[in-house]
């Protein structure tokens, strides 16, 4: 330290902030990080899928370190309604031979191994720590107040990394209070089950793992997908929807996921398991179109603090780990033209814009707005897949011609203006 200053002081322990500690101490600046839990990941939740690939390339070799559950080799998207299921899996040797695309991860084990690299790199990192205020001089943020007897502590950067509905951004003015149409409330299981009943359940080979993500009946038909994923021991499990459908409908996220795990088709793949954790959780769906300031004078915001999340591809904590780095990036630059101004630290929202992080928020930035627009999506779509599939594969004793009848009258029921609309609107928020 140059001055009793730390170069940065990182708030929240998440894939976000312990990055951008990581990154910064690795160049030699004094960087401490400051969590309110117990210890890092004591209470953070995710479903939770993390890529190989993009955490390989900032934590190198992680694969023979970090806590990790189960490669994914196989993806399954389906679609439920109040009593059948329907829909499409891929599985591929590829995914289950190395390098893995994905792992399941549980994300109180990973976390805390994540915390060490950064203090490995040099980093500081003080669980039990809430920052409940930032500090200011001369209209820059220059430190934070903790509820803790240390009281304040001054930096020259203070990265906030306080995850979803950061309070701090918003403290400092840099996002209004989010809407409950920008972020999604998800309610989590995680259920025990033995290695071998999990692979018997979902025919996976020995130690591999699957990724279930349900849509429709899952979340009542709301905004929003129910997930499964396989662990070692244990599935998590959980379902939840944008904040205003659940306000709107009266819905409540808990009785929700008591009605997934109840559903015929979903209850035979928990059956006989005990709830070892129940959580709750919001996800940052602003999306690019109203994302915030991502920097000021004296501070910078990165991962879902930040609102920086995929909610399409299931992207949010390697999203969060990438900005971290950038973060860092600037921070560094900022460090060796000692300019900490907002001006300084624009850098980072440059180096965000040049990354895939922006990239992909640009290319989903409507998707929100589509499928908010289009409740039958989720609610009569399912319905009528289901009727057609039944017809075709019961047998009956109608005629196969009349059968077909009955199905080309089932599509011809929905409204034909409204599907193309669909169809049209759907490629152009997609694609
Ligand atoms: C149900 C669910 C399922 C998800 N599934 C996936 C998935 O499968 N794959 C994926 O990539 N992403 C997934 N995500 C998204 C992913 O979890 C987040 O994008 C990611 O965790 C963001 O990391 P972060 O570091 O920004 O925030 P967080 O992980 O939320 O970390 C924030 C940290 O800040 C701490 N903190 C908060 N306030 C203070 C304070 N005032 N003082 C000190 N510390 C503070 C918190 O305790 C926490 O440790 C999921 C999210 C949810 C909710």
């Amino acid at each position: 330290m140059d001055d009793d200053r730390f170069d940065a002081i990182v708030v929240g322990a998440g894939p976000a902030g312990i990055t951008a500690a990581k990154e910064m101490a690795a160049a030699g600046l004094s960087v401490v990080v400051l969590e309110r839990g117990q210890f890092p990941g004591a209470k953070n939740v995710w479903g939770g899928i993390l890529y190989r690939e993009p955490t390989e390339a900032l934590a190198p070799g992680f694969e023979d370190e970090a806590p990790l559950e189960r490669p994914i080799v196989e993806q399954r998207y389906l679609l439920l309604t109040d009593d059948g299921m329907m829909g499409a899996t891929y599985r591929s040797q590829r995914f289950a031979e190395p390098p893995f695309n994905a792992y399941t991860v549980l994300r109180s084990p990973f976390d805390r191994w994540y915390a060490t690299e950064a203090e490995e790199a040099g980093a500081e990192v003080y669980s039990e720590f809430t920052v409940v205020d930032l500090l200011w001089e001369d209209g820059a943020i220059v430190g934070v107040t903790t509820g803790n007897a240390e009281g304040e502590l001054m930096a020259h950067c203070v990265v906030i990394a306080d995850g979803a509905n950061s309070l701090l951004a918003q403290k400092i003015g840099l996002h209004r209070e989010w809407a409950p149409i920008e972020q999604a409330l998800v309610a989590k299981e995680l259920i025990a089950l033995p290695a071998d009943v999990i692979e018997a359940r979902f025919a996976l080979p020995p130690g591999m793992g699957t990724a279930l993500e349900i849509f429709g009946e899952s979340t009542a038909g709301l905004l929003g997908y129910g997930f499964i994923y396989t662990n070692r021991e244990s599935l998590s499990i959980g379902t939840g929807a944008l904040l205003e459908d659940l306000i709107e409908s009266g819905i409540n996220v808990n009785d929700m996921l008591d009605r997934f795990k109840a559903q015929p088709a979903i209850a035979p793949l928990v059956a006989g398991g005990e709830t070892l954790e129940y959580s709750g959780h919001l996800i940052p769906e602003a999306g690019y179109n109203r994302l915030p300031q991502v920097f000021a004078d004296g501070a910078v915001v990165v991962g879902d603090a930040a609102q920086l999340v995929n909610p399409v591809n299931r992207e949010g904590g390697n999203l969060a780990m990438l900005s971290g780095k950038l973060a860092a990036q600037a921070i560094i630059e900022a460090k060796a033209k000692d300019d900490f101004s907002a001006m300084g630290l624009s850098r980072y929202r440059e180096l965000l814009d040049e990354s895939v992080v922006m990239a992909d928020l640009h290319k989903i930035r409507n998707i929100t707005d589509f499928a908010h627009a289009r409740p039958h999506l989720l609610r009569e779509y399912p319905r009528v897949l289901s009727g057609m599939f039944e017809e075709y594969l019961r047998v009956d004793g109608v005629p196969k011609k009349t059968k077909q009848k009955k199905i080309v009258a089932m599509a011809k029921a929905l409204p034909k203006r409204r599907l193309v609309d669909d169809l049209v609107g759907a490629a152009r928020a997609l694609i």
